[in-house]
């Protein structure tokens, strides 16, 4: 089978180091593998997202040569397959609006004060969203870097949100359907999102379809140990110096990549970066849940 992998960063700000390291370890793992690289735009929340940010977005990728296949696929441009699959779900029983709210269900242990999965409410007019209802599953999958994990998924109180209160599709519902409709077998992305790994392999089976490869990488992390990200204030790639970026994340990689390509063109990097990328230099289960270090 052909590899295929992606990015799909959420355009919520301009790509940061942090980001780049990320796209650049999905980037090399696929062309590797001589596989595909897709990027989508995982634009569900207009509240938060913007297009100056989903353009910084594009252009960086390219300033750094890192080059997708085929059309960039937008997640606003999916609202109807995303209506179809809850439709689907919403007549297998699987899924059940339920109007309560985070601090409700807090104080309920994870279960529902209403008895929403239980008696589920159609009808009602009230704002509520909806939840897929998961079964008690023990289960474990093979993570390429991590190795063998093991997840308990507790059936009402770990349910996950699949479309918001407001109206917005979540992110579970979005990255699997478009996962799976766009062909993707290889998910190589941040530690951040181990957690909704096994809600997403639940999803998987409940729609009879084969789950894709995991790899998920450490974070990197600034002198104070929290990871990039906007909240923490990291900055904006500067595109101007794309190649010392690519030559830093690539030390952060563990890729150890020759002092003689920096500074080098972006394409000259890429080549040596493709040759010798090698997932297992990453910090492995030892580090599971560690960081990488933003190269001084
Ligand atoms: N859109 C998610 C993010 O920006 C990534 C989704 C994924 O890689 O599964 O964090």
């Amino acid at each position: 089978m052909t590899y295929c992998g992606r990015f799909a960063p959420s355009p919520t700000g301009p790509l940061h180091q942090g980001s780049l390291v990320a796209a650049l370890a999905s980037y090399l793992d696929a062309r590797q593998h001589q596989g595909r690289w897709l990027l989508r735009i995982e634009d569900l929340d207009p509240l938060r997202e913007s297009i100056s940010a989903r353009d910084a977005i594009l252009n960086s990728l390219e300033a750094h040569g890192l080059h997708w296949d085929g059309p960039v696929h937008y997640q606003s441009q999916r609202h109807q397959a995303y209506e179809q699959l809850l439709h689907q779900w919403q007549q297998q029983g699987r899924i059940y609006p339920c109007p309560c709210s985070r601090k409700e269900l807090q104080a309920a242990d994870g279960y529902h004060p209403r008895h929403c999965r239980q008696q589920p409410d159609w009808q009602s007019p009230a704002p509520r969203a909806l939840r897929f209802a998961l079964s008690d599953t023990e289960g474990q999958w093979q993570d390429r870097l991590l190795g063998a994990l093991s997840y308990h998924l507790v059936a009402e109180q770990d349910d996950p949100v699949l479309k918001r209160k407001e109206g917005y599709y979540a992110y579970h519902l979005g990255v699997v359907c478009d996962d799976i409709d766009q062909g993707v077998n290889q998910i190589v992305r941040g530690q951040d999102l181990l957690e909704s790994t096994p809600i997403h392999l639940a999803l998987y089976q409940a729609l009879a379809q084969p789950a894709p490869g995991y790899l998920h990488i450490p974070l990197l992390c600034n002198a104070q140990g929290q990871k990039l990200s906007k909240q923490t204030h990291a900055p904006a790639l500067d595109d101007r110096q794309a190649g010392n970026n690519l030559w830093c994340a690539l030390r952060s990689l563990h890729q150890s990549p020759p002092a003689d390509l920096q500074p080098a063109p972006v394409t000259e990097i890429l080549a040596w970066a493709q040759q010798h990328w090698r997932a297992t230099a990453l910090p492995g289960p030892v580090a599971a849940g560690g960081s990488l270090a933003v190269p001084s």
